[in-house]
């Protein structure tokens, strides 16, 4: 059972330090996909409601706070997902988007065909992106991974219809785990209806310890070549060929070695 938090926030459009993101909105705090990398799950630490996935906080006068007018591109959402479970019946989401100034450029991150509800307010802003978070994992991998998050098979269905409504898609290919994360099925099975891709190697100090640990466990050679400088630089080499290869549209490959650094492709 997800406890919910619900407050009134003093603000909603925080100033973004993500390159060419002006500002960054989060209607929800934290997130009931419960995924077990989530790189928001720092939060914890000053949220003493319990374990990350257990909570979220709902900021209630999103809605009113998302009709103050801001100019630039804003991005939804960092740290939670905007079409997590709890906004089929809330709307939080919805309401914001049906506030927001239409004049802002738009993008929005989900892993969740929920969005699809919302086409007809997202066709209300001119330039707009959607995308959704994909990978391969399946099985024994997902349960151990994000069991409770939407599957692959549903969240391509929901790129399609968002491209049949005319609203530009991305793929968010993330995060790439070596020997388990399939990039080339991934395109393959989404590019008919995607117009851009980013792609992003798992962030293995941002995933916690306990990620760690599950990965060294459970899948050692993917462990391996992620701490092993001389094996990742290999399988960071071998990703850029393969995107290469497939000829897609990519905006790089997002990797954290130290600190944040895009591999153009
Ligand atoms: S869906 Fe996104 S925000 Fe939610 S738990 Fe998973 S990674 Fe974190």
């Amino acid at each position: 059972m997800v406890r919910v938090i619900e407050r009134d926030a003093k603000t909603l459009y925080t100033r973004s330090k993500i390159p060419g993101v002006d500002w960054v909105v989060n209607q929800y705090v934290g997130c009931a996909f419960a995924c077990k990398y989530c790189y928001a799950r720092f939060l914890c630490r000053w949220k003493p409601y319990g374990e990350w996935g257990e909570w979220v906080e709902v900021k209630r006068n999103a809605p009113e706070l998302a009709a103050r007018h801001v100019r630039g591109e804003v991005v939804m959402s960092t740290v939670s997902d905007p079409y997590q479970p709890l906004e089929a019946r809330l709307k939080l989401t919805r309401r914001v988007l049906e506030k927001m100034d239409k004049r802002n450029k738009l993008s929005i991150l989900t892993k969740s065909p929920l969005v699809t509800r919302d086409v007809d307010v997202l066709k209300r802003f001119p330039s707009v992106e959607v995308g959704l978070t994909l990978n391969t994992f399946e099985g024994r991998e997902k349960m151990l991974i994000e069991p409770l998050t939407p599957t692959l098979k549903a969240r391509l269905s929901a790129l399609k219809v968002l491209h049949e409504e005319g609203i530009e898609t991305y793929a968010f290919v993330s995060p790439i785990i070596p020997g388990i994360t399939d990039v080339e099925e991934l395109v393959r099975e989404s590019r008919d209806f995607v117009g851009s891709y980013f792609f992003e190697v798992l962030n293995l100090r941002a995933a916690g310890r306990a990620f760690r640990e599950l990965l060294r466990e459970h899948f050692p050679e993917s462990y391996t070549v992620l701490t092993d400088d001389e094996k990742f630089w290999k399988f960071v080499e071998g990703l850029k060929e393969t995107i290469k290869r497939l000829g897609v549209r990519s905006e790089g490959i997002e990797i954290h070695r130290g600190g944040w650094e895009m591999v153009r492709v």
